[in-house]
């Protein structure tokens, strides 16, 4: 495995490199799927397009019958501008990979092209998804009702997403490993007038100010965390607008602490608004559910990861961080492990995001362990 991973480490690169300089937003990776499924084409691997709009499936069948391993890969740049100088910089203004979709799209082809090489040597089969916006809408529930879980039925999934972790090194947990990344938008509606006259107007602006104080104070006794992101309301110095808009993200581990944040933002919002006579429309978006590891799935790659770069590489997570993927569509389907590759130069979601090109073959290699070892077991 190592000699063929050798030869396309420097194939997987250029790959990243060309996604990269071509970025496409949710529901839109045309190209990028287009790549895609012609170099699973070129591979002999069985391929299904237009799943979900845009997703790619490609599925790798072993010598003899047995399990299915479902390994996703995100595809969606994000609607920003990128500022590295590199050759392979985005050539689209507006649009960037600077979440690393790009290099998840390049480890699962070079996975892609190992184990269609080794196919002769394995039972059962590997199920590549490609899937399009995870960071707007939503690819993976789309995928899961258009049938990406049958045919053959799915018993476990992975994902790698890159991190902050040095070059070389994997974060694992089991558990909790991504939140619920619920959206709101709050329009308080008052009473718009002359910036002279406050006594006879409802200022819009004074409640979402006190609305927002509540809202990031906000303490719990489990993981979960209110975060306004946003405040639009006003067009001059003298003029009380009619409305204010609050726009901002709830965040938790659970499903229960995710009810309970819904509950205390809309009573919070509505409480401030009738303290002072205004109203509140809230429009509150459950996103993705919290994402679940499993544990003997996070064992199984821990042995593997271990193979490749030795246990002093491990990074045992000890709490998730609060992003949120719906990759834990598939986690509350069959047993998942969702994984950090360490390797990320900047934060994710900056405009000079870069990742360490090292670390794609080494994420080749780990997975493809992981998955031998997956469709051994019984
Ligand atoms: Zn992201
Ligand atoms: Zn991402």
């Amino acid at each position: 495995m190592k000699k063929i991973i050798l030869e396309i480490k420097d194939e997987l690169i250029q790959i990243r490199r060309k996604i990269h300089s071509n970025p496409e937003l949710g529901f839109e990776e045309y190209e990028t799927s287009a790549l895609i499924a012609d170099y699973l084409k070129k591979l002999d691997i069985q391929v299904r397009t237009n799943v979900a709009k845009t997703g790619v499936v490609g599925l790798i069948s072993g010598s003899g019958k047995g399990k299915t391993l479902l390994i996703r890969a995100d595809m969606d740049a994000l609607p920003m501008d990128e500022e590295n100088s590199f050759e392979y910089a985005s050539g689209k203004k507006g649009i960037m990979h600077a979440c690393g979709h790009d290099v998840h799209v390049a480890i699962l082809l070079g996975v892609a092209k190992v184990l269609s090489q080794l196919k002769d040597s394995f039972c059962g089969s590997v199920k590549l998804v490609f899937q399009p916006a995870e960071e707007a809408m939503g690819g993976a529930l789309p995928m899961i009702e258009e049938g990406v879980m049958e045919n053959p039925t799915v018993d476990g999934a992975a994902a790698y997403h890159v991190w902050n972790y040095p070059s070389g090194t994997i974060g694992i947990k089991s558990g909790s490993i991504t939140a619920s990344p619920d959206h709101f938008n709050i329009t308080v509606a008052g009473k718009g007038g002359h910036g002279a006259t406050p006594e006879k107007c409802i200022n819009p602006l004074e409640i979402a100010a006190r609305i927002t104080t509540r809202l990031n104070n906000i303490k719990l006794q489990t993981p979960g965390l209110v975060t306004i992101c946003s405040i639009i309301g006003g067009t001059g110095e003298n003029i009380i607008p009619d409305t204010a808009l609050i726009r901002g993200t709830a965040r938790a581990l659970d499903p229960d602490t995710r009810q309970k944040l819904y509950n205390m933002i809309v009573d919070i919002a509505n409480e401030e608004a009738k303290k002072l006579g205004a109203a509140v429309d809230i429009d509150y978006r459950f996103l993705y559910p919290p994402g679940i590891n499993d544990e003997k799935m996070v064992a199984l790659f821990e042995k593997a990861a271990k193979q490749v770069i030795g246990a002093e590489n491990i990074i045992h997570m000890e709490k998730p961080d609060m992003t949120g993927d719906d990759f834990a569509y598939f986690a509350q389907r069959v047993p998942s492990c969702y994984v950090k590759l360490g390797g990320a130069k900047e934060p994710l979601h900056t405009s000079n995001f870069d990742f360490d090109e090292d670390c794609i073959a080494t994420g080749v290699e780990i997975m493809c362990y992981f998955a031998l070892k997956f469709l051994e077991t019984r």
